[in-house]
């Protein structure tokens, strides 16, 4: 399928959650216990849930992280590996617990968030430099934030050394120091991570393109900004271009990001044209939306190819 010398075309060095949900009428106050309606459990993680939808649309994607050795950590690579990736470079460490979210929903849709990275927080450059010597076997390599950020940052420079194109998702959002953006072939801010990153509000499509030379100006080759149901912007030194989205109806826009950022990797691992990865990331993401939860709601590759062509006639 490849030469890639036993590597995946996607390689993805990331997290890993295990989310737990409750929903109540409303939230407990200091000291109060409420009873709530309903309790579900998802795998994810940023890092894990832009695997599957890489993998789900149509590349080989080897995936490298940290899990505790506990039942969550259990469960996601048993995800993992139904979804048929490679999960031969995650470590399993017995004295970390794997990265837990604790969601509380109440009736108004508003959510309290209690993340303990736990494992992931343990994967370290150590551990990151034990697997430089694999980089090369992946057409690329795809990075979130919710490692570690000396690691993240790390693992761009490796990349570069290398000479692997890197996507790097600063979600969630943080500073990136000058000489790590100089090494990004590709990042993927959404609206308010570019916020964070340049000081500029996107309020419309010209801020966007604004926001993206700043960042081409401090050295990355590709800026890529997710414009929700707008669809997305691609600034690098040669073009300034608005990728619009597709209208569908939203029901849940978890893991809209990670289907995007998976599915660009997937065809930027196959060699295509950078529009049309966009367009297709796109159309990905937008199926993500009509459906509830993370990898539940992440669409295969032929879902995607049917709507494209519903979508032209
Ligand atoms: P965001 O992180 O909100 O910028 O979303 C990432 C990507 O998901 C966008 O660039 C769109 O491709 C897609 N997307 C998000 N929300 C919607 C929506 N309501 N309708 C269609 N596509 C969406």
């Amino acid at each position: 399928m490849n030469n890639l010398e036993g590597g995946s075309e996607v390689l993805v060095i990331g997290s890993f959650m295990m989310d737990l949900v409750f929903k109540s009428s409303r939230a407990p106050k200091d000291g109060e216990t409420v009873i709530g309606e309903s309790f579900k459990r998802y795998p994810g993680g940023k890092g894990a849930n832009q695997a599957v939808a890489a993998q789900q649309l149509g590349a080989s994607v080897t995936m490298a992280g940290k899990l505790g050795a506990d039942l969550y950590g259990e469960e996601i690579l048993k995800v993992l590996h139904q979804k048929q990736i490679n999960t031969g470079k995650i470590i399993i460490d017995s004295n970390e617990t794997t990265g837990v979210a604790s969601i509380n929903v109440d009736a108004k849709g508003n959510n309290r968030i209690t993340i303990v990275p736990g494992a992931n927080h343990a994967f370290t450059e150590n551990d990151l430099l034990k697997i430089k010597n694999m980089l090369f076997k992946h057409k690329v390599l795809v990075l979130q934030m919710e490692l570690n950020l000396n690691v993240t940052f790390k693992a761009v420079e490796l990349a570069h050394e290398v000479g692997i194109p890197v996507i790097l998702n600063p979600a969630p959002a943080a500073i990136i120091p000058e000489k790590v953006l100089s090494k990004i072939t590709y990042l993927t801010p959404n609206e308010s991570e570019v916020e964070l990153l340049t000081g500029l509000k996107i309020f419309d499509i010209e801020d966007a393109y604004q926001a993206g030379e700043i960042l081409i100006n401090k050295g990355v080759k590709n800026v890529i900004i997710t414009l929700g149901s707008k669809g997305a912007v691609i600034v690098n030194e040669e073009l300034k271009e608005f990728v619009p989205g597709f209208k569908v109806k939203a029901i849940d826009t978890v893991a809209a990001g990670d289907t995007f950022n998976g599915a660009l990797a997937m065809k930027i691992s196959k060699e295509i044209e950078l529009e049309k990865c966009v367009q297709f990331a796109n159309a990905s993401a937008a199926l993500s939306v009509t459906k509830d939860g993370a990898i539940p709601s992440i669409p295969t590759e032929s879902e995607v190819q049917n709507f494209l062509l519903k979508y032209q006639n």
